[in-house]
């Protein structure tokens, strides 16, 4: 059997996107035979562009550094910027005044480049890529898990010690096992895409992430991919976007919520306009015997905070250096702990964001002490544990009360 450290395991990878990525080059690495099963080939268009500073010391410890991010171009993130649309109220929060400790910056990142950049990481660090291959499903009943596959014209098996389930939204193992939850859903949905050149927002600097907040209709973001190229979406209740035409129609209908980013761009809507119809959900259970999920595969929220790929990376990484430790048997309540725990505290911090003034009134009125606004800045670089975040304190009560 198959347990400990001294043990080299075979490990099937569903998804190759940042969760799937990161926990293959984790146990690569450490010698374990990682097949990694993606049924796209990259570079891939994907949403998500804008990395949390708390990124950093996981992609720097899987061998993307600063100096790789530089290499390739990507711009520099040092602060998040958020406006109420239609008023002068602004908010910029830089990562350098944040708690002691916390990296003070990251980078926005093109998603098909970026995504692209990881996966061949993985493949460097040991990792066999299958590609493109879809999982149809994985055979969880016998003693090991039986991974069935389809590549163009043939079709496949593989036993594996471990299943990492990573397959981002598509959640392959949780529909298979009945675990998708909706109970908690926040009924939003996006329309997004790319642009050309946007002006900076005055009191914004280059690089940042401008956030524009419309009570009772959504947010839309700004981001800065390159200098001439943006990302640019609208995060609307689900109703206004189900029953508003196309995804273009939508984009254009309801810039008139965000007078500002109307401006901005001037007439132009981003070619193509994409959509998300169903943002948050929630799996029951994110692992059992010989099989987890990470990123996305393992539960979403609402992406306000850009959350999204440092908590799917976080999860695999901490997934990935739990198995090398306790082997294919491992404990891995206290990776489901922190794992939870690092929903939850987001989760808390968006329905602050969508419930009431409480937000409103920390962000943009000032209203708040300097400990205050050190705590939402380290929360907002993705510092979900500091025992000294003021703030987190404040959302733990939150979190307990509700
Ligand atoms: C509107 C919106 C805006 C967002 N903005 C941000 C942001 O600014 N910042 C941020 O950090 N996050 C953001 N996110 C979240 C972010 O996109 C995700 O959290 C992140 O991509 C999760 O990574 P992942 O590896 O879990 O999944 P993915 O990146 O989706 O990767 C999953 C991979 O699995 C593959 N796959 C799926 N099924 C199979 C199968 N059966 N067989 C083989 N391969 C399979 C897919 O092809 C894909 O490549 C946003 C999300 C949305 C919806």
């Amino acid at each position: 059997m198959l347990a400990g450290k001294e043990q080299i395991m075979r490990i099937g990878i569903i998804g190759g996107g940042p969760a799937g990525a990161v926990a293959a080059a984790v146990l690569a690495r450490r010698g374990h035979q990682v097949k990694i099963f993606e049924q796209e080939v990259f570079p891939r268009f994907h949403i998500g562009e804008s990395l949390l500073p708390c990124n950093m010391p996981i992609l720097d410890d899987i061998g993307i550094s600063h100096e790789v991010f530089r290499a390739h171009s990507y711009l520099p993130k040092h602060a998040a910027f958020f406006e109420q649309a239609g008023s002068a109220k602004i908010a910029r929060f830089p990562f350098a005044d944040g708690l002691p400790g916390d990296p003070t910056s990251i980078y926005q990142v093109e998603r098909s480049r970026f995504d692209k950049l990881l996966l061949d990481n993985a493949v460097a660090q040991g990792a066999e890529l299958v590609c493109p291959a879809t999982v149809r499903e994985v055979d969880l009943k016998g003693d090991l898990p039986l991974i069935h596959y389809k590549t163009p014209g043939s079709e496949g098996q593989e036993t594996v010690d471990f299943v990492i389930d990573a397959s981002g939204r598509d959640t392959l193992l949780a529909r298979q096992l009945g675990t998708l939850d909706r109970a908690n859903d926040l009924h939003r949905a996006a329309v997004f895409g790319h642009v050309d050149a946007l002006p900076l927002v005055p009191g914004a600097e280059r690089g940042d992430i401008v956030i524009s907040k419309k009570a009772d209709v959504g947010w839309s973001w700004q981001i800065p991919l390159e200098d001439a190229r943006w990302s640019v979406g609208l995060v609307l209740k689900r109703s206004a976007v189900v029953s508003g035409g196309g995804p273009a129609d939508v984009f254009r209908n309801n810039l008139v919520h965000f007078p500002e980013l109307a401006v901005r761009l001037a007439g132009r809507i981003p070619a193509p306009v994409r959509s998300i119809p169903n943002i948050s959900y929630r799996i029951r259970g994110r692992h059992g015997r010989r099989y987890a999920m990470v990123g996305d595969a393992g539960g979403f929220i609402d992406p306000i905070f850009s959350s999204g790929v440092l908590l799917a990376t976080r999860a695999a990484w901490r997934l990935g250096t739990a198995l090398d430790a306790g082997g294919a048997d491992a404990d891995l309540g206290p990776w489901a702990k922190a794992t939870d725990h690092d929903l939850a505290t987001f989760f808390a911090f968006i329905r602050l964001w969508y419930d009431g003034h409480f937000i409103d009134n920390l962000f943009f009125s000032g209203f708040r002490t300097p400990a205050i606004y050190q705590g939402i800045i380290s929360l907002l670089a993705g510092n979900t544990t500091n025992p000294d975040n003021q703030f987190l304190q404040m959302l733990k009560g939150r979190i307990a009360a509700a």
